[in-house]
């Protein structure tokens, strides 16, 4: 028998990342949660815990700004497995000096470096039984 079938399958669902994206119930714009140390005030995103400035555990949540500039992008034609391709991966730098890794939503060959960009939630894959797995991305102001 072979080895695939005797795993046992664990129930697949359509998530977000909750510890990193926040969509208000209230349909108001989706937010990524910033983690602010409360001993020494440093941001981070995500949540690296403890803090490595003080090794302080406790954290308030901050909403983070929704627009950036990207920093740097790329491309991606031969993705990891699972991931349908082309799609696009690139570093966004947010007002709080934080540099944020996501996926991008948008046309490949469509991104410049240094353009303004704007947080959005969509698909980042689909999960084992071809639903959509949602999480935030980030997308072209101006399209
Ligand atoms: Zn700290």
């Amino acid at each position: 028998m072979a080895k695939e079938e005797k795993k046992q399958r664990d129930p697949d669902i359509t998530f977000f990342h909750p510890d990193l994206l926040e969509v208000p119930e209230d349909c108001s714009s989706p937010f990524l949660k910033g983690y602010r140390c409360k001993s020494c005030g440093q941001l981070d995103f995500p949540n690296l815990n403890p803090c490595p400035n003080c090794w302080g555990e406790e954290f308030e949540i901050v909403p983070l700004s929704r627009r950036g500039k990207l920093y740097s992008y790329a491309d991606i034609f031969i993705g990891q497995p699972g991931l349908q391709t082309p799609y696009i991966i690139g570093y966004v730098d947010l007002p709080e000096n934080l540099r944020i890794f996501a996926m991008l939503d948008g046309e490949v060959g469509s991104f410049q470096c240094g353009e303004e960009v704007e947080l959005t939630v969509g698909e980042i894959r689909k999960n084992r039984d071809g639903l959509p797995i949602l999480s935030y991305k980030f997308k072209k102001v101006n399209g």
